[in-house]
């Protein structure tokens, strides 16, 4: 009989796809997918190291598996798995322990399945992370997660990616392409494409450090594939987002007017200190580039609060900066020390509850931006890629510009695209519409 295997997976979108691509080694090793919520005889989960209390949560999936099946086998991979492996192992009830280089080697790790005695270890330096491992995901039906990039070689000193993940490498062009081609026969409408730091595509794609293709040319090539009506770049450094790539997406045919460009802080002072590689002025030049080609491109923001030396000025002058800016709307990180970072040993500790009032001053700036951006958008014409989910009673889709939008449930929409008027803002945010065209 065929084993059961599910999985869970933690963080971003590049995990997502990765759990995937470890799924099907799972399927090609005979295994059968079930829903994490349901009996498996293998739970893995692929861990985040930036999520919050992540060894809370870690726990606390374990205890969910373990309540599912007492017997069953677990494994975990993933960020906090290369980070902190022994830490992992020593929860009870875990069975097996991947580092970077092995997780997707996993089903080579697996025998009979029984449990072990204690959580058995097998990482890697992170300097052995040099190879690429290409990876999609179907998101929701709708949308699939393309992997492009993996690593990063910036030194951001809050940041703990590089050591989890190893240093900046490429799928190859004529993977990515591949890759694109097969997710558009599945009819998936949109992609999404990821990495860690996607502006740096094409470093490392044959092994060495140098760059055999661009960003640029990426998105150039991506464009010319039949078959995907959309594509999303998801995030991109500022100082990597070029004036070329901004201006072929305003002529693109699939690219979409939708940029997250993560700023972290709108102090230099605080910028510097982060080892970001650009200052405020770069960023303000960016959204203004944008908006100049593309009116009414969405803009979001990433932004960390509590910074070491985040003093009340540095504070407001990120707040007035963004306030300032033609953005659309922000995440809001609160900074939390990380081991073996240069951020964590800095001077000028912020008092937690400092950290989580500013954090929520952000995100109250952040919902008038989504709300003004919204409003801006009403009476105009654009192109909704409906959603598979029914919410209680509604059905859920986004604009070419990521404005989220509803409609009474309607199963014939799913996976569709219509060209609707944006007519006004319902009290929970979201956008009704008027469809151009009779739906179907
Ligand atoms: S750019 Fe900075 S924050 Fe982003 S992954 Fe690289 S080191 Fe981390």
């Amino acid at each position: 009989m065929k084993k059961n295997v599910a999985f869970y997976t933690l963080g971003c979108k590049l995990n997502f796809s990765e759990t995937s691509t470890i799924a099907r080694t799972f399927k090609d090793e005979g295994f059968n997918r079930v829903d994490f919520s349901e009996k498996a005889d293998i739970y893995v989960i692929n861990t985040c190291s930036v999520t919050e209390n992540a060894d809370k949560r870690f726990k606390t999936i374990v205890k969910q598996a373990q309540k599912i099946n007492p017997d069953a086998f677990v494994a975990a991979v993933g960020c906090y798995a290369q980070l902190k492996p022994q830490e992992l192992a020593d929860v009870n009830g875990v069975d097996l322990v991947l580092g970077a280089t092995e997780k997707f080697k996993i089903t080579d790790y697996i025998n009979d399945l029984s449990k072990n005695d204690y959580g058995e270890v097998h990482s890697c330096e992170i300097e052995d992370a040099d190879f690429y491992v290409g990876s999609y995901s179907i998101g929701d039906r709708t949308r699939a997660f393309l992997k492009v990039q993996d690593g990063c070689d910036y030194k951001c000193t809050y940041c703990t990616i590089p050591l989890a993940r190893g240093i900046s490498r490429s799928d190859t062009m004529d993977n990515v392409l591949k890759n694109a081609r097969e997710i558009s026969e599945k009819n998936i409408k949109e992609i999404v494409l990821t990495g860690v730091n996607i502006g740096d595509y094409g470093k490392g794609e044959f092994g060495n450090k140098k760059h055999e293709h661009t960003f640029l040319d990426l998105v150039t090539e991506l464009d010319k594939v039949e078959g995907i009506e959309r594509l999303r770049i998801s995030s991109i450094e500022p100082n990597l987002l070029k004036n070329e790539t901004i201006d072929l997406v305003s002529k693109s045919r699939a690219f979409v007017p939708h940029f997250h460009v993560p700023l972290q802080s709108g102090s230099n002072t605080i910028l510097k200190k982060m080892k970001r590689r650009y200052m405020r002025e770069l960023y303000v030049d960016r959204v203004n580039k944008i908006k100049e080609v593309m009116p009414h491109a969405c803009i979001g923001v990433d932004v960390i609060v509590g910074f070491p030396g985040e003093t009340d000025e540095c504070f407001l002058e990120t707040y007035n900066f963004l306030a300032d800016l033609d953005i659309s709307y922000l995440h809001v990180f609160t900074y939390s020390e990380r081991d073996n970072t240069e951020a964590a040993n800095m001077e000028g500790v912020v008092p937690k509850n400092v950290r989580s009032k500013r954090s929520k001053m952000l995100r109250g700036l952040s919902v008038k931006k989504r709300r003004a951006f919204y409003e801006n958008q009403l009476g105009s014409y654009r192109t909704v890629l409906f959603e598979s989910e029914n919410k209680e009673g509604y059905i859920h889709g986004f604009t070419e510009n990521y404005v989220k939008v509803k409609t009474p449930w309607n199963p014939e929409l799913v996976n569709t695209l219509h060209k609707v008027e944006l007519t006004k803002i319902d009290e929970d945010g979201l956008v009704r519409f008027n469809f151009e065209e009779a739906p179907l």
